[in-house]
């Protein structure tokens, strides 16, 4: 570890509200050490729970550190109460893995995912000490560089990075590394390190480039400055998914990310090709993964996460060639283990019954669709291959088959909309949620409406973006027409698509734009609880710059700031697309499609309309899934120091994936979502550590000491199984039976000031505390949950009760009894050493009444 550890776990760990995001000792974690080493930061702009979801960041994690001379550690932007005790303690922002300063890196690598994470990007920067403008950053400091989706338009961010990654980073990484590695042994400076990288094919220096203006301050394209750049730059693309990319063992968190699950990318492209899709443009072409390769990898993830829920990975997962086969395949493997599969992108049309039946032993938690336009003439404008008739259809088949909640999604503001097509909305949610009411109660829709923002590389990019109180005024028609008792409708904020088109379509300007808006309190936009769009107003009249311009259609002639950059899509093209749409014509005319570059980019749809169209109603009925319990264990574990910032939540989950990973014979609950029989005893509180903690499960077969040395393997280091028996099936739930703990704590008092505050606390009648529940703040007398208080060479040790009938929080005793301040007692080691029964006079171990 850095010699930074020391202070970050005094200084930092105990004061933040999750700790969990920035300890970084995640089962599966990789931890290098630095000697001679290319060191890499690599770096999401957002907090951990949304990085940690997104799998470009696993694969890279893993290909660099697969690297025998690299190693690669993470960092996210930390939250704003992390960020406030950063900056009070002058600790600099560092990564998860060894603590390490960002500046003591060679590269500090950003995935960019999304526009409003750039100021993420400022912030991260900032809080590290580093000089925001890559101009600023002398040869001293690291190489910062971006890839990801955002950066198929990099300028807006151009002055902030020393150089972008541009398309699938898998093959195209290595170069890079080897480059500056290279670069490094031969100690080159910054500049002719940046010439080298140049070279190679997908890499982009903006500081080489520069953009320019004619008389009226239009944009005329993004010029070389140096002859040795190249002028166009070649996207990458991978051509296969290959095994090696993805990690046989991905990090799995303690605490719960947005996507706490193990991911499985099934294909990479869309095979469809609606014409303001950026994504289906910029993955290009579809590649699909073999079913044995992911069945391999599913084993191997699961086997190595003890995860309990595995999601296809895919722009559209019902697209994928082999769909209903997959899943029969994983679920047959996977189910008795009691493993559910999610299929996030699904597209009407292309769900089946066939698919659906296959998932039926799935969590059902909603199903999503996007028609994305109500009705048929404007789906054909924006190429979204679904008809009324397929919406609806999958629609019957999901309620049918056991889904409860449909998801709409659509857009407004779309080429050509009128308000005809915002009638149509309304009329296609209106059958949605009829159809559902046929089903009985407890079927509901949830619609979601975003504004339409044009985007590079489709055949959109020229047009307009509606103006915010025009869009405003489409929402007000659709809340009057979508009045609909017990259904949801979301609106996305007009400001922030409003910001994402400016960002999205700009050009260079913008850096300052972005800059001035983070120095005016910018950070987190992407969260509604910190978007304040009076940061972007202020800074976008700081600079002179009228974002509406951004907005405005755009000449077909004129020059793009993403033209530079070759994603294998001819503008010429784009502008067929482009007409074909505003002439209505329909998806049909494959001829001439299929001469584009990659025929992948318009498959011809497949139809299976004798799958789509049967409206039978489907009884479901009950999988029987219960598993009898031959006995019940209760198991003595302990928390070490290295996990101690682990909550009581995070805990459960841990424990039940080791159980996972362990293979034991645990047994499970009846119903659609089985649970594993555990049951934990009273929480240890966040930051204790302890040796006296207690579970019980319940096992399919007799227990025996090979059971527990297997979980033994299977749990993350900090964690350890000290003992276990059998004990009766009826024996006193830990939670009901525990009622007393014993907690040592070493002070800075001498003896005899400890001595002298036991006495005191042990002569009063009350001792009055402040809690706060349910966001009330109460007064509790804890002095009867006080049972003793000893001093051991200034060790002081409690016994205090637990439980609902009365407890007493050791932090409670120090700072009301002892009068110390919360600070101080925050930043104390407390360990939990016994969990115990009182009875009469008696103390029992959890061991003892069995
Ligand atoms: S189905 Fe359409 S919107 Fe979805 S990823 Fe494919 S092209 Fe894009």
């Amino acid at each position: 570890m850095h010699p930074l550890s020391e202070r970050i776990k005094k200084e930092f760990l105990p004061f933040v509200m999750k700790p969990g995001r920035y300890v970084g000792n995640e089962l599966n974690v990789i931890k290098k050490e630095p000697e001679g080493k290319l060191k890499f930061a690599l770096i999401y702009p957002d907090i951990y729970e949304n990085g940690m979801s997104y799998l470009g960041l696993q694969i890279l994690y893993h290909i660099i550190n697969q690297r025998p001379n690299s190693l690669c550690e993470r960092v996210f932007l930390p939250w704003p109460d992390a960020e406030e005790i950063l900056k009070n303690n002058s600790i600099p922002l560092f990564s998860l893995e060894s603590h390490t300063p960002l500046k003591e890196f060679d590269v500090l690598g950003f995935s960019l995912t999304y526009e409003l994470n750039y100021t993420g990007v400022l912030n991260i920067l900032s809080l590290s000490g580093m000089p925001l403008f890559s101009q600023e950053r002398k040869e001293d400091f690291p190489l910062v560089i971006a890839g990801g989706f955002s950066v198929f338009n990099p300028e807006p961010m151009a002055d902030f990075f020393d150089l972008f990654v541009i398309g699938d980073a898998e093959e195209v990484i290595h170069q890079v590394l080897d480059s500056i590695e290279k670069g490094k042994k031969e100690n080159l400076k910054k500049r002719e390190l940046l010439v080298e990288l140049s070279r190679i094919s997908g890499v982009y220096v903006p500081s080489f480039y520069e953009p320019k203006y004619d008389a009226n301050n239009r944009f005329t394209g993004v010029w070389r400055k140096i002859p040795e750049a190249p002028e166009k730059i070649i996207a990458q693309t991978v051509s296969e998914l290959k095994p090696e990319y993805y990690p046989q063992a991905p990090l799995v968190p303690f605490i719960e990310t947005t996507h706490d699950r193990l991911t499985l990318e099934i294909m990479r492209g869309c095979g469809q090709a609606c014409r303001f899709c950026e994504a289906t443009s910029i993955y290009r072409p579809k590649r699909e993964k073999g079913i044995e390769q992911i069945l391999k990898e599913a084993d191997c993830g699961l086997a190595s996460t003890g995860y309990e829920e595995i999601s296809l990975l895919s722009l559209s997962s019902t697209d994928y060639k082999n769909l209903p086969e997959l899943v029969q395949r994983l679920q047959k493997k996977f189910y008795p283990k009691r493993v559910s599969i999610a299929l996030p992108s699904l597209r009407p049309g292309s769900f089946s019954m066939e698919i659906a039946k296959t998932i039926t032993q799935t969590k059902k938690t909603g199903l999503t669709f996007a028609p994305e336009a109500g009705t048929q003439r404007l789906r054909d404008v924006i190429r979204k291959n679904i008809t009324e008739e397929n919406l609806l259809s999958s629609v019957e088949i999901a309620y049918s088959s056991g889904w409860n909640l449909i998801k709409l999604y659509f857009m407004i503001g779309l080429p050509t909309e009128t308000d005809e097509d915002l009638k149509g909305i309304a009329d296609l949610v209106g059958k949605v949620f009829k159809l559902g009411k046929t089903f009985g109660p407890g079927k509901s829709v949830n619609v979601t409406i975003s504004p339409f923002t044009p985007k590079p590389y489709t055949p959109f990019q020229w047009e307009k973006q509606e103006k915010i109180n025009e869009i405003e005024r489409r929402i007000s028609l659709l809340k009057d027409l979508l009045d609909f008792r017990n259904l949801k409708v979301s609106y996305r904020d007009p400001l922030v698509s409003f910001l994402e088109g400016v960002l999205g379509r700009g050009d260079r300007k913008l850096s300052k734009v972005i800059h001035s808006a983070w120095k005016n309190g910018a950070k987190l936009d992407a969260w509604i609880e910190f978007f304040n769009y009076a940061f972007w107003r202020n800074a976008f009249e700081e600079n002179q710059i009228d974002p509406e311009e951004y907005l405005q259609i755009r000449d077909l002639e004129q020059s793009l700031p993403w033209d530079h950059l070759d994603k294998g899509l001819s503008k010429d093209f784009l502008k067929r697309e482009r007409e074909r749409a505003f002439r209505l014509q329909k998806v049909e005319e494959e001829k001439e499609l299929a001469d584009e570059k990659s025929p992948e980019y318009f498959p011809q749809p497949e139809k299976k309309e004798d799958e789509l169209y049967g409206r039978k109603k489907k009884k479901v009925t009950s999988i029987p899934t219960s598993t009898v319990a031959r006995s019940k264990v209760r198991l003595r574990w302990s928390k070490g120091e290295e996990i101690r910032f682990t909550s009581h939540l995070d805990v459960l989950r841990t424990f039940e994936r080791a159980i996972r990973r362990s293979g034991i014979p645990i047994a499970y609950s009846e119903g659609f979502h089985p649970h594993p029989r555990i049951a934990f005893g009273p929480p240890l509180p966040l930051g204790f550590v302890s040796e006296a903690e207690y579970l019980d499960i319940q096992l399919t077969e007799p227990f025996s000491n090979e059971h527990l040395s297997r979980l033994n393997k299977a749990l993350p280091q900090g964690f350890k199984i000290m003992e276990g028996k059998t004990i009766f099936t009826k024996a006193e739930s830990l939670s009901s039976a525990i009622n007393a703990a014993l907690y040592k704590v070493e002070l800075s008092f001498s003896g005899i000031e400890i001595q002298e505050k036991i006495e005191y606390i042990l002569s009063l009648r009350n001792l009055m505390v402040s809690r706060v529940s349910k966001e009330k703040l109460k007064e509790v007398d804890i002095r009867f949950d006080i049972l003793k208080l000893e001093n051991e060479d200034s060790t002081l040790n409690m016994l205090l009760s637990v439980g609902s009938a009365g407890y007493a929080k050791p932090q409670e005793v120090l700072i009301y009894g002892f009068g110390m301040k919360e600070k101080e007692v925050l930043s104390l080691l407390f360990r939990r050493e016994g969990l115990l029964i009182k009875r009469q006079d008696q103390l029992l171990s959890p061991m003892e009444i069995i």
